[in-house]
């Protein structure tokens, strides 16, 4: 790669998004130190700033644009959760230095009962968050907050005739739902960028998800809607991989949304060949549309310690090329986890794209 190969690409930034430290992750009842950390989005930075891109700061944008994919309850809970438990004894008198649910309302809990709003703040948290691994702490709503509007604001330059920009969105939110969130996701930044897509007047949108996990909030904000369309390529959940509860084949929407959403599932250790075909698949699939919303997780790749899947920078490169084909592109960072090669898997991923909308 030249340095050069992403001058004139819009990279929109908030400093703000390093702000979130969820201090690690409870899995499997152990807290563990977790991989979405800050880090990721320096590294990140660096290698799309070395590459010639150019840091554009994400606008601040109005709560409609977030209440227009979100339970507005979900949006006021994560805003204000952090102050609250920090107010109640749960820091200072039992050392729980981090949000985290304990009890949640399965249908199988409810069993046909209503949902109620429970009175403390520790039992209230499983309403809205679906893990015990996708933690609250300070400055974690400014960074939730900032990388939606570095999702807008990438959303805005499409909108306003760029063929490509970038949000260096952290924390990440292709696995967070209307009123749902978890998978170290909080709002999804790249639902939130296509509905203002579609806002703005763009006719049809396509998110194509090429992290290694399936984009599970993504899929149920759309999956009764045929404006937006939806295909994931991703580790298979039936062999035993995150989000486990959706992401399957025969998942292909509802309503008007019927064929609108294309899950392809893919075994571990699949590589590049097998990989870039379920991209070209989806791509076929995607065609037609006015823009595309790029959730874009680089997981995939061999290094990364959260999928087994073995996808190459040059993989990504070519990946980035068959998307950049469709049309115009809003592309939001989602996973990535291995520090030494994630920056340049990104540039990797991006200049593919830049390329092909030469
Ligand atoms: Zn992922």
């Amino acid at each position: 790669m030249t340095t050069q190969d992403l001058a004139g690409t819009p990279v929109v930034w908030s400093e703000d998004c390093l702000r979130h430290e969820p201090d690690g992750e409870v899995w499997l009842g152990v807290w563990e130190p977790g991989t979405e950390v800050p880090e990721r989005a320096r590294v990140i930075l660096a290698a799309l700033t070395t590459a010639g891109a150019a840091i554009t700061p994400a606008r601040p944008h109005p709560d409609e644009a977030l209440s227009a994919v979100h339970d507005p309850e979900l949006i006021a809970h994560l805003r204000t959760i952090w102050e609250e438990w920090q107010a109640g004894p749960y820091v200072t008198e039992h050392g729980r230095r981090r949000v985290v649910p304990y009890v949640f309302p399965t249908e199988g809990l409810l069993a046909g009962l209503r949902m109620r709003s429970p009175t403390s703040t520790h039992g209230r948290l499983g309403r809205f968050c679906y893990d015990t691994m996708t933690l609250v702490g300070p400055g974690s709503w400014e960074a939730i907050r900032a990388a939606a509007d570095a999702a807008l604001t990438a959303a805005d330059l499409v909108a306003g005739g760029e063929r490509l920009a970038y949000a260096l969105c952290r924390p990440p939110g292709h696995h967070a739902g209307p009123a749902a969130y978890g998978g170290s996701c909080y709002l999804n930044n790249a639902a939130i960028a296509a509905q203002a897509l579609r806002t703005a007047g763009v006719g049809r949108v396509a998110v194509i998800d090429i992290d290694a996990h399936h984009g599970n909030g993504t899929q149920a904000t759309f999956y009764d809607r045929a404006d937006v369309w939806y295909g994931s390529a991703h580790v298979d959940p039936g062999a035993g991989w995150f989000p486990h509860y959706a992401g399957y084949a025969d998942e292909r929407g509802t309503g008007p949304g019927q064929g609108a959403n294309l899950n392809l599932p893919l075994a571990p250790g699949t590589g590049d060949e097998g990989w870039l075909a379920a991209v070209a698949e989806l791509c076929a699939a995607a065609r037609g549309a006015d823009a595309i919303v790029l959730s874009l997780g680089v997981d995939a790749a061999e290094a990364d310690p959260e999928s087994p899947l073995r996808v190459s920078a040059d993989g990504y490169r070519r990946a980035g090329e068959l998307i950049g084909d469709l049309g115009p592109v809003v592309a939001v960072q989602e996973g990535g986890y291995d520090l030494p090669t994630l920056g340049g898997l990104v540039a990797a991923t991006l200049t593919g794209v830049a390329h092909a909308s030469l």
